[in-house]
């Protein structure tokens, strides 16, 4: 029979609160913490004051920096508190000391490792659907992994991240459909996405291989620029692959309009953590659209990759199901519910 990750978690955040002084006063500061809500078109974006970011708002993530630092993640410069729930012998699932989310979780692998997607995504599928009512994400090497050396995934309810109840709502463009899967990209939320909708583990792999494949790959980075938000509900995983243009808005380091973000997986997903009063005070929902297309492809770019894999599906399409409709644009509109 298998594990019951959920329940194991919930008894490890139980133990750590109880054990561990750090996590409960940073716990009981987060459930304290001012918020508040701003609507960007249909979506909603939670703005989180919380100055316990800083140090991850503000990381230097140059490799000399990182190579001088010692590992957060590897067990040796652990605190002797921090406790872990194993995952299939190969990723501790742990509670985050540092919290955006009520119930937040690091899952890093047992071994250091440099921070890639390639030949990670199944096990982040399998987490996800081990991690009940939890949304699994990853940020890549270059947006806004706080250990770019150290292989890790995140996790924080569900319920936390306004961004997982809207997706499925959204008008999707078709790259390609079959039996109960989807596979196509939204441009309605301000963040232009690719989106994986399938029951099917292994059609969602070869999904986002072939999505990968094709994403723009930046000189000297080991992967495309992206994040990637993951969650399993009524048998079906639910995928957001988010692709990025940069690491950190123009108005990080920028005068007047300056404000100290960073944008990961989880202001993506509509939740942000902001570390410095004066910025939670003035942010307003058009700097929140600024930010947002300053540091994500656009929708003209998102296409023009969607493009390429249209072509292949319907190629493939054709092949397989012998039947094929595409709009002039090239792309199937339609609305999941
Ligand atoms: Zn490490």
């Amino acid at each position: 029979m298998r594990r019951n990750y959920t329940e194991e978690v919930a008894h490890l955040l139980k133990r750590q609160f109880f054990e561990w002084d750090t996590v409960r006063e940073n716990y009981e500061k987060l459930s304290q913490a001012s918020t508040r809500t701003l609507k960007l078109g249909v979506s909603s974006i939670i703005m989180q004051f919380n100055p316990g970011r800083i140090h991850s708002t503000t990381a230097n993530i140059e490799p000399e920096s990182i190579a001088k630092r010692p590992c957060f993640l590897c067990d040796k410069n652990q605190p002797a508190l921090q406790d872990a729930v194993m995952w299939e012998g190969r990723y501790k699932i742990q509670v985050n000391p540092y919290p955006i989310f009520r119930q937040h979780l690091t899952i890093s692998a047992v071994e250091h490792t440099p921070q890639t997607i390639y030949g990670r995504f199944a096990d982040m599928l399998l987490l996800a659907q081990d991690l009940k009512d939890y949304v699994v994400f990853y940020n890549g090497p270059q947006c806004g992994a706080s250990a770019p050396d150290h292989m890790h995934f995140q996790a924080g309810r569900l319920k936390e991240l306004p961004f997982c109840s809207e997706l499925p709502g959204m008008t999707i463009y078709v790259i390609d459909s079959g039996l109960g899967c989807h596979f196509g990209f939204v441009t309605s939320l301000f963040r232009p996405l690719f989106y994986i909708n399938t029951p099917s583990l292994e059609q969602a792999s070869m999904q986002f291989d072939d999505l990968i494949g094709v994403l723009p790959l930046k000189d000297g980075h080991s992967e495309p620029m992206i994040n990637i938000l993951c969650w399993y509900q009524y048998n079906t995983w639910h995928v957001a692959v988010v692709p990025r243009s940069k690491h950190r808005p123009s108005c990080y380091d920028s005068g007047e309009r300056q404000f100290l973000v960073s944008p990961a997986a989880a202001e993506l997903g509509g939740l942000w953590a902001l570390a410095r009063e004066e910025d939670y005070n003035k942010i307003t929902v058009p700097d929140v659209a600024d930010i947002y297309s300053d540091v994500c492809l656009s929708a003209a770019e998102v296409n023009l990759i969607a493009n390429k894999l249209n072509n292949y599906y319907h190629f493939k399409t054709l092949t397989h199901y012998g039947t094929s409709s595409s709009s002039e644009s090239g792309h199937n509109e339609r609305t999941l519910n």
